[in-house]
């Protein structure tokens, strides 16, 4: 026997008896409704309904200059990255550049970071002085998504992408959804038929589904669920938009995945929720407690360990 054969024999025998000491997690960061507003010439009655959002990018800054210390291996930021694409400014003109803004604000960060796209992504504000907020449209919608796909590089193959990490044996393929907004039927049909493909061709991996407005009993979210429920494999569902914390059971068809919320970062910087990912299990930590695990999801297969 060979030295290289004998190592493989060993090396077989180990990760069937459990004798190698496991891997390493992959821990990632999941953040959520960063809101960044750059609200200089925005109306002044525009810039008093959003001052609740005045020191979000800030925030997001300090976040990024104190990952280097114990730096994940990414940061997923599950939308309402911008507070809108653009503003009604205090001439009657319109502040733009908020996409811009934020892409060079991840730019700088220490580690790869993948977006997904939120409502307040994809709507251009004007005055609503009779309202609390202003008046948001997303009637240019393709037209941000497309500017969105220009300005950050994860964008670059579309507003829903795939990427893929491993943790041991197992690959983990994160399924990156853009549902902030889908009244563009032509858009929200071309991504579920993209999402059907990317389940087939997922095989036993398991999938982790990033989107912006969490999956509900909602008309919104009954085509990803029906897809879903085609899934087995789904492992844990990310989402924002309720500006709350929660982890809940989503029922789909004869099987359910955890769904996990994290709260709004854009007024509390604390609101950072560490995921590890290990070869046979997941587990989710309490926002704004790194190191601590709230809830484990376990993997149903495991094909490297079954044998
Ligand atoms: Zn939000």
């Amino acid at each position: 026997m060979t030295f290289s054969a004998l190592r493989l024999s060993l090396l077989l025998l180990a990760s069937s008896g459990g004798l190698l000491p496991a891997a390493d997690p992959l821990e990632f960061l999941h953040v959520t409704d960063t809101h960044v507003i750059d609200a200089r010439g925005v109306h002044p009655s525009i810039a008093a309904q959003r001052r609740h959002l005045h020191s979000a990018a800030a925030n997001l800054q300090s976040f990024f200059d104190t990952l280097s210390a114990q730096p994940p291996a990414f940061v997923l930021v599950t939308g309402d990255l911008i507070d809108g694409v653009s503003f009604q400014g205090a001439e009657g003109d319109t502040r733009a550049g908020q996409i811009e803004l934020f892409a060079k604000m991840i730019a700088r960060g220490p580690v790869p970071v993948y977006l997904a796209l939120g409502n307040h992504d994809v709507q251009r504000y004007t005055v609503d002085a009779a309202a609390s907020k202003p008046a948001g449209s997303d009637a240019s919608a393709a037209a941000d998504r497309a500017a969105w796909r220009a300005a950050a590089p994860c964008f670059r193959d579309g507003t829903y992408y795939a990427f893929q990490r491993r943790a041991g044996s197992t690959t983990y393929r994160f399924l990156v959804l853009d549902n902030g907004s889908l009244k563009d039927r032509s858009f929200a049909e071309a991504q579920w038929r993209w999402l059907e493909k990317q389940v087939r061709q997922a095989g036993d991996d398991p999938l982790i589904v990033a989107l912006h407005i969490p999956l509900d009993q909602s008309p919104a979210s009954a085509p990803i669920r029906e897809i879903l429920a085609r899934a087995p494999n789904v492992a844990l569902v990310l989402a924002g938009h309720k500006h709350s914390n929660a982890i809940e059971e989503i029922s789909l068809g004869d099987h359910g995945v955890t769904q996990v919320r994290t709260a709004i970062f854009a007024t509390n910087p604390a609101s950072v929720r560490a995921i590890r990912l290990f070869e046979d299990r997941i587990e989710i930590g309490a926002t704004g407690r790194r190191g601590s695990t709230e809830h484990t999801v376990a993997l149903h297969a495991v094909p490297a360990l079954a044998h």
